[in-house]
């Protein structure tokens, strides 16, 4: 276990790492969430790796809380799962509920108080509650709260929650829930632990994915289903959108809260956030992003030596293109795998060649050769340019750039942590400018229908596409975000479908 000044040692040596991760990748992933219900088995060590499996949600920190029937323990810290538990601190905390949530900020400084989950002690016990998504309009609802009384003790959305949840004074957490879900808009899928009872619950328009498994007598809930594989649970099914699952020593208990027409699962969790190896409403990540590079390639037939990966969120979508078009695939760009969050920040004359230390392209492959890089997404433009810069220096002929999935020119506001609308380059550049602008010899994006299309298991209609198309399914509140730019385009474009 790492004492205090440890704890904000690793805060600041996170930020320092994410500053220079920045560099690479302009989506952040969101958060992680898990829980278990059995009594039969070491649940924190269950929990502990199933965090594990859901580290790329988030990097900045982690908790665990366990209930034993009586009360709730909970460890939390700044850092990696692998940093903030230690085989003592596991052992001591047992139980037979346990929640668990990584993290990475999208509302909130990143801060040890900030860290996931929460444990409130309220007039009806106690709670720990874990989540993943971002309310919309949190700050109306703190605003509400703090005037009649209510004092917070982190900056966070997930609090304002577990708030509302204390003040109905239900008996039952379950009706606690369905009374505070009333006020709340925007995306939460929740994980909380009382003393007797696991609840999961996923908002009615289902943003963040949440799955239902089992393991040896007990129960087990996850963002994704990659972490029930971690630790040898069966998947049962996705929690579906707007429903309360309910777990405790009578069973399992589904509740069913009114829904939209139809859900706005996040797109881009098969584009770019979930892993692989992770199954969502029945599709598998990879053959989905395969899919994606297929279409691609269907899409924009080319005349070209060799695929290459953005490593590694285009490695999926190069490999689809490459079988499409018959042109070799070549893992032609190197990414250094041991810069990691401790990186010193580059002095700033190293900082133009930063991306190097990250990612090199092999000279002897590309030199004279027409290539084609491929990658998830582009946002900001500027690291895409650096990687263009980097293959005309070690000698490419041509080099095209392929996105698999469309240009992104809206801010998220559902969870993840995307740049301002100015600064997504494909907010005020045409394709033939940003082209222009990263430097490339030609641009080409996935279309909106082809991307939705390669995700063939779940209906063209159940996802939110608001950062492709402005069109969101819930209005963002003006206090909401001011930080966003932009924002009173994105009220005109309030979804209306
Ligand atoms: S706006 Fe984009 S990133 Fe945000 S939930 Fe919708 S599809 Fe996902």
């Amino acid at each position: 276990m790492h004492g205090k000044e440890d704890k904000m040692k690793y805060g600041e040596m996170s930020q320092q790492g994410n500053d220079f991760n920045n560099e690479f990748s302009d989506w952040k992933e969101e958060c992680g969430v898990f829980g278990i219900y059995a009594p039969n088995l070491d649940v924190a060590r269950y929990t502990y790796f199933g965090l594990y499996a859901l580290q790329h949600r988030g990097q900045e920190s982690a908790g665990i809380a366990v209930a034993d029937g009586e009360k709730i323990m909970i460890h939390k810290g700044m850092g990696l799962v692998s940093q903030i538990f230690g085989r003592k601190t596991l052992d001591g905390l047992q139980g037979k509920i346990a929640v668990g949530h990584v993290r990475y900020s999208t509302t909130g400084a990143s801060m040890l108080m900030n860290a996931q989950p929460i444990l409130v002690n309220y007039s009806r016990g106690m709670m720990a509650l874990a989540h993943n998504g971002n309310l919309v309009n949190t700050r109306q609802l703190r605003y509400e709260l703090e005037e009649g009384g209510a004092i917070f003790q982190s900056t966070i959305d997930s609090e304002v929650i577990a708030s509302l949840i204390a003040r109905t004074g239900k008996q039952k957490i379950e009706e606690g829930l369905m009374e505070a879900i009333k006020h709340i808009k925007g995306a939460y899928a929740l994980v909380i632990a009382t003393e007797n009872k696991l609840v999961a619950m996923r908002d009615p328009h289902g943003w963040r994915p949440l799955c239902l498994g089992k393991v040896d007598g007990g129960y087990v809930v996850s963002s994704e289903s990659c972490a029930f594989d971690t630790i040898g649970a069966e998947l049962i099914r996705e929690v579906k959108p707007g429903e309360i699952i309910v777990i405790d020593d009578e069973g399992l208990k589904s509740i069913q809260t009114p829904v939209p027409d139809h859900p706005s699962l996040c797109v881009f969790e098969f584009v770019y956030f979930a892993r692989p190896d992770s199954t969502i409403d029945g599709q598998n990540v990879q053959l989905a992003r395969e899919a994606m590079g297929r279409r691609l390639a269907q899409e924009h037939p080319t005349d070209i030596d060799l695929v290459i990966p953005v490593p590694d969120s285009g490695i999926p979508a190069a490999l689809g293109f490459s079988q499409e078009s018959g042109v070799p695939l070549s893992m032609a760009l190197i990414k250094n795998r041991y810069v990691g969050r401790t990186f010193i920040q580059p002095e700033q004359k190293m900082r133009e060649r930063a991306v190097s230390v990250k990612l090199n392209p092999i000279r002897a492959l590309v030199e004279g050769k027409r290539v084609a890089l491929v990658d998830d997404s582009i946002v900001r433009g500027t690291t895409s340019k650096k990687i263009v810069d980097m293959f005309r220096r070690a000698g490419a002929k041509e080099v095209h750039f392929y996105v698999s999935s469309p240009p992104v020119a809206y801010p998220c506001f559902y969870g993840i942590d995307t740049s301002a609308r100015s600064e997504l380059i494909a907010s005020s550049h045409s394709v033939e400018e940003t082209c222009k602008a990263i430097g490339a010899d030609g641009l080409y994006y996935l279309s909106t229908e082809g991307m939705v299309a390669a995700i063939n298991e779940v209906p063209s209609n159940h996802f939110c596409l608001a950062c492709f198309d402005g069109h969101y399914p819930v209005e963002i509140p003006r206090l909401g975000h001011p930080q966003k730019l932009g924002i009173e385009e994105t009220r005109a474009k309030v979804d209306t479908r």
